[in-house]
């Protein structure tokens, strides 16, 4: 029965105890680019396969191996989405978002799947944050988007290198194409099969093999940077100086081809070397001739995703503070029946104060109930049992200390509720004492 309590190779469960850093993530990630004007974009979780083939390339390892395709009850060949562009540019088109003003700025939290081996930081769902820039072919908006990531990570206490690269346009890709070609073409016998076939579809893709053999044959390969036109040798530079003058470092790493079909020119990776060996935390790029290739009008684009695992990994390797989760407020312990549902009562009145309130649901005695109540850590208690309900008073303690308010149970509807100025007025006093102590 190990297929009913073990959850399908490459997924992994987000537990309550771990929940609140994903809350906190992707709150940051929208909050940080939402500064840049970005807007949150929802797209299906599956789609038309061809929408992958065609935008994703069907020379590359995600189209090849890892897809996870199949046929619907209708005969309809769909896919999970293996990453976000593709979706998010379709949904663009569809609903002529490119025909307002430009550019279309939109940023995605989602789930993506593909079909991989699994290890540190390589599942078969994973999750990722993303953005596209949709409109603008200028330099400017690819420093945008770059120094967004730079600032995002410094929020997040994440340390990670940016590797810059130009992969140049299909002018002068051609002639760096036919290079590379000559150059592992002289040693094709030892290429894999699918590097073979790749030869002479997209010898680009050679270079992103991951295959030691393959790996080896391309490191003496020429480099884009030395095949880019006039044109493309500006934007990178422009590129560059506007890096410069927002102070974001970078490296420039000539290998980085990437390893999805649709870029052009401005290649990056973040990479961090604190995860182990799937070190990319982020990748991105200029897309100039996706969107009229998937049908839309002839406009360029820019984006990047980053893994949500990894980044995770590299918080907790960099020791980024996350931000304590708060614990529950008050427990309202009882002991009989009346006093229970006096409890439920009171409970509920905090809750809808907003305040995390918990009485017994458990038929405990009061001393498992207290016991439930620091494994809570809640910060106040009350107990309610005859004695308190016939005098109409009860105490409020203090767990960390024990020190005690008096609070009335009796308040008529009309007057200030007694228990809940209580526990607002002991909160204000914690936060004081802590403002004074910091
Ligand atoms: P890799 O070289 O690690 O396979 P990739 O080039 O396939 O990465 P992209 O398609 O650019 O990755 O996806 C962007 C980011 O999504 C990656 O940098 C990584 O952080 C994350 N990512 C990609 N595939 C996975 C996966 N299988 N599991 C977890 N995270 C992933
Ligand atoms: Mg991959």
């Amino acid at each position: 029965m190990a297929i009913l309590t073990k959850g399908p190779r490459g997924t992994q469960d987000v537990l309550p105890g771990e929940s609140y850093k994903w809350q906190y993530l992707e709150k940051k990630m929208m909050e940080t680019v939402r500064l840049y004007g970005f807007r949150e974009i929802r797209i299906p979780t599956f789609e038309h396969t061809e929408l992958f083939n065609r935008s994703v390339g069907d020379t590359t390892d995600v189209v090849q191996k890892e897809m996870y395709t199949f046929e619907d009850k209708g005969g309809r060949s769909v896919t999970l989405r293996p990453e976000g562009t593709a979706g998010t540019l379709r949904s663009a088109i569809e609903h002529g978002l490119l025909g307002d003003a430009l550019p279309v700025k939109a940023a995605y939290l989602l789930s993506a799947f593909r079909y991989e081996k699994p290890q540190a930081g390589r599942l078969r769902e994973f999750h990722q944050f993303g953005v596209e820039m949709l409109g603008s072919s200028a330099a400017s908006a690819d420093a945008q988007v770059i120094s967004m990531v730079f600032h995002l990570f410094r929020e997040l206490g994440i340390k990670a290198r940016l590797e810059l690269n130009s992969i140049g346009c299909p002018t002068c890709r051609a002639k760096y194409q036919e290079a590379l070609r000559n150059h592992f073409a002289a040693r094709r016998e030892e290429l894999c099969d699918t590097c073979k076939d790749r030869l002479e579809r997209n010898p680009m893709r050679l270079l992103d093999c991951k295959s030691p053999v393959c790996q080896e044959i391309g490191k003496g390969a020429p480099m884009m940077l030395d095949f880019l036109c006039e044109e493309c040798t500006a934007h990178f530079e422009q590129v560059k100086a506007r890096l410069d003058a927002m102070e974001v470092p970078y490296t420039i790493n000539p290998r980085i081809v990437r390893g999805l079909d649709y870029y052009t020119k401005t290649v990056f990776e973040f990479v961090s070397d604190k995860i182990g060996a799937q070190s990319t935390i982020c990748a991105g790029g200029r897309y100039d001739g996706l969107i009229e290739q998937l049908g839309g009008p002839a406009l360029p684009g820019i984006g990047f995703a980053m893994g949500l695992e990894r980044i995770l990994m590299t918080m907790e390797a960099c020791r980024a503070p996350f931000p304590q989760e708060k614990g529950c407020v008050v427990y309202i312990g009882s002991m009989g029946d009346a006093a229970g549902i006096k409890a439920a009562q009171l409970t509920q009145q905090l809750r809808k104060e907003g305040f995390w309130a918990e009485c017994d649901t458990m038929d405990r005695s009061v001393k498992a109930q207290m016991k439930f109540a620091n494994k809570l850590g809640a910060r106040f208690s009350l107990i309610l049992g005859d004695s308190e309900l016939e005098q109409g008073a009860a105490k409020l303690k203090r767990m960390a200390d024990g020190s005690v308010t008096e609070i009335r149970l009796d308040a008529a509807p009309s007057e200030p509720d007694s228990l809940v100025k209580a526990v607002y007025d002991a909160c204000l006093e914690e936060v004081a004492t802590a403002l004074k102590t910091e």
